[in-house]
């Protein structure tokens, strides 16, 4: 992980932690929900728009981190400016989030740039652009003389056939996450101790930390040379779930006395980094 990555995940993660911004607005000038369901991602903006002036802006939500703090970053950025500006704003961040451009955002709003590093993964984009889209579909609505909007990601025009495009963008996904790395030795202990190192070298790209130490496994049996793996993801409907379904895989099958590996994804019960982390990850993710 680049010393880039890793300033960008800290920001993202602040942002995560402690959302500005957060809540309802009461009798706002207009209301906008979108969703993503690549993702499971919620939001709700609620805005006072007074002289063609955002005079106040608030989210509320929940979903990935990404969805969350890109949500956070623009109601920071757009607090006090005006429509049209919010509106080339959102058009700015939508361009560069879509095109291999680097990102260059007003030096007031630089977190914004921090996002830039999700373009490594195409499905996490839409996660990043909701709450903009979510907006710009807000503001269209309201100088239609109408006070609600919603936005859901992937049905702009014609809805596309969802599952095709998803199948499409996690092999494409998949292509470009790299397998984990090869461990420099064989790994030495127990195999249940091999397993569990093994394990430790496979991340998940959306918090850049082992599934290991995030607590997403739940549990690892070894029966000669069979090695069965049940574990959970971060959210429901995570896009990458086939790529760290890849990852386990071959993480495991590197282990010489490995012939076979099976995975069984569950979702009982929910993933809860509370209880479930390592207390390296809690301090990571500001848990404790
Ligand atoms: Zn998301």
């Amino acid at each position: 992980m680049s010393l880039a990555d890793d300033l960008y995940r800290d920001i993202i993660l602040e942002h995560y932690k402690n959302p500005r911004n957060q809540g309802r607005i009461e009798n706002p000038t207009l209301t906008s929900q979108g969703a993503n369901p690549f993702c499971g991602d919620e939001l709700e903006l609620t805005l006072t728009i007074d002289k063609n002036t955002i005079r106040e802006i608030k989210f509320h939500g929940k979903g990935c981190s990404i969805s969350q703090a890109s949500a956070s970053m623009m109601t920071e950025a757009l607090n006090g400016k005006t429509v049209p500006y919010a509106e080339d704003l959102a058009h700015r961040f939508k361009a560069a989030m879509l095109e291999n451009a680097p990102m260059k955002m007003p030096e007031e709003m630089s977190d914004l740039e921090s996002l830039d590093g999700v373009k490594k993964y195409p499905v996490r984009i839409k996660c990043a652009i909701l709450s903009w889209n979510t907006l710009l579909e807000g503001l269209s609505a309201h100088y239609k003389g109408q006070g609600q909007a919603s936005h859901v990601e992937g049905e702009e025009g014609q809805r596309p056939d969802l599952t095709h495009l998803l199948g499409e963008k996690e092999a494409e996904m998949a292509k470009q996450v790299p397998a984990p790395e090869k461990p420099e030795s064989i790994p030495s202990g127990t195999p249940k101790e091999q397993v569990d190192a093994a394990l430790k070298t496979v991340i998940d790209p959306e918090l850049n930390l082992n599934i290991f130490d995030l607590g997403l496994v739940y549990g690892t049996d070894i029966q000669d040379g069979l090695v069965k793996v049940t574990y959970t993801l971060t959210s429901p409907g995570c896009p990458l779930g086939p790529v760290i379904k890849g990852q386990i895989q071959s993480a495991l099958i590197k282990l010489p006395w490995v012939k076979e590996v099976h995975n069984e994804l569950v979702w009982t019960p929910p993933w809860d980094p509370k209880t479930m982390a390592s207390d390296e990850v809690k301090t990571e993710l500001g848990i404790w």
